[in-house]
């Protein structure tokens, strides 16, 4: 086995070590493509599994409610303060365990229950948290959804990109106390500015949910939405690069409502270890070389887009500005599911997830997109000619899915471009 961070985690407990041993071997001979996965930095994992696991601190820096939280007030303070200059935000809180629960507390702190949220459609691209009927947040605010334009064939108007017509139209009808911009599998940059002029038009608030671009926005790829949004939340763990968690930035007339949303709102105490890994993540996002990074996640998705559309995918919205790439795979062949995609791809060795596309016949469990993203193995080292042949390998597995020679070999070709790129290996920050 490769030296690794690995040697850390040996612990006395073998079936757990071993079970820890196979998942590296998952992660490191394989292909990452999930569009919300990375590979954090050793830094950040050594972190995570510090002793601050211990530390119950229950409250905010200087204003808790466990004594001997000392050292971690400064770990606290160190994150938010990083957070708030990385981003130019008025105030942060760094204690979300998720991107999910930190969506939920911006709503408990600005909305009553019974509001109205303008938000994006799941089918187009919204995520659970932005009014699913499975998601609790249906169950007390009242959500209406934009969606996108229909597809277009003409490449100088791209179809399926945000309606804002449909997001004015909505907005005017249905005078939402809240609208939220930000999308989990959409591939085009979400410009914050038409959101918040119709925010403004109709008197409501504007939540950015960056889930999946922060590290975009950190790096300068994309544009920063703070200073159009009211609140902007976030998880830490997609193109940020950091530890599995969320955060939020505000405004400071929002600040004392989403920390008090957030403990004793939604959560007890925090997990210092995360935040102290925050900070870490914080600190490298701010570096030169993490610009670097987010620029070639972009140039790297153009290029395997471009590569998946000679292989005879369809790109939805034509394009990608982003880490991701969203796959209509009935061009390629009608009769691949999504579902069928995603398994072939993982005896394969690519590990892709199934995705609904705008108007999708089938079901959100079938499925006729693939989502992919380059963010994880643009962590790895690839760069857009490695890109370029892991559209070919894809598209190799799925032509011969019925020939398990073939995907034998795909498997071992996906081993052998691996080898060349282990994360961690010689990790760059
Ligand atoms: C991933 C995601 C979330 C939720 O993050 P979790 O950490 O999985 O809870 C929220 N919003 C969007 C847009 C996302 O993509």
């Amino acid at each position: 086995m490769t030296s690794s961070p690995l040697d850390r985690w040996i612990t006395n407990d073998d079936e757990v070590t071993a079970l820890l041993a196979r998942e590296w071997d998952r992660q490191t001979s394989t292909l990452q493509l999930i569009a919300s996965e990375n590979f954090a930095s050793p830094a950040v994992m050594a972190a995570t599994g510090s002793i601050l696991t211990n530390k119950y601190s229950e409250g905010y820096p200087g204003r808790r409610y466990y004594g001997g939280n000392q050292v971690v007030d400064e770990i606290e303070e160190l994150a938010r303060h990083r957070l708030r200059s990385l981003f130019g935000a008025d105030h942060a809180n760094v204690q979300p365990h998720s991107g999910a629960n930190a969506n939920v507390a911006v709503y408990q702190a600005l909305l009553n229950p019974g509001d109205t949220v303008l938000a994006m459609r799941l089918d187009h691209g919204g995520h659970l948290t932005h009014g699913s009927p499975a998601s609790i947040t249906s169950k007390i605010w009242n959500f209406v959804s934009y969606g996108v334009t229909p597809r277009s064939d003409d490449p100088a108007v791209p179809g399926e990109v945000i309606d804002f017509d449909n997001v004015r139209d909505l907005a005017h009808a249905h005078r939402p106390k809240l609208i939220i911009a930000g999308a989990t599998a959409y591939a085009r940059r979400i410009d914050p500015a038409p959101f918040r002029e119709i925010a403004d038009e109709v008197g409501a608030l504007l939540m950015f949910d960056s889930a999946h671009v922060a590290g975009l926005i950190a790096g300068g790829s994309h544009p920063n939405p703070v200073p159009y949004a009211d609140v902007v939340t976030f998880t830490t763990h997609k193109t940020l690069r950091g530890p599995r968690g969320g955060a939020i930035l505000s405004r400071e007339e929002f600040a004392k409502k989403i920390d008090s949303a957030v403990f004793p709102g939604q959560q007890g105490g925090p997990l210092e270890h995360a935040i102290a890994a925050k900070a870490v993540a914080f600190k490298e996002a701010s570096l030169p070389s993490f610009s670097k990074y987010t620029d070639q996640i972009v140039a790297n998705s153009r290029a395997f887009g471009a590569a998946l559309t000679s292989e005879g995918f369809r790109m939805v919205s034509g394009g990608t500005e982003n880490h991701m790439v969203l796959l209509d795979l009935r061009e390629f062949d009608a009769e691949l599911t999504g579902k069928e995609a995603q398994e072939v791809l993982d005896r394969a060795g690519i590990t892709t997830n199934r995705n609904q596309i705008p108007d999708d016949p089938r079901s959100p469990f079938i499925t006729s997109g693939l989502r992919v993203g380059t963010a994880a193995e643009t962590t790895a080292g690839l760069g857009e000619q490695e890109f370029a042949t892991v559209a070919a390998l894809m598209a190799r597995a799925l032509r011969h899915r019925a020939d398990d020679g073939a995907i034998d070999q795909v498997h071992r070709d996906v081993a052998t471009l691996c080898r060349d790129f282990n994360p961690y290996a010689n990790f760059l920050i």
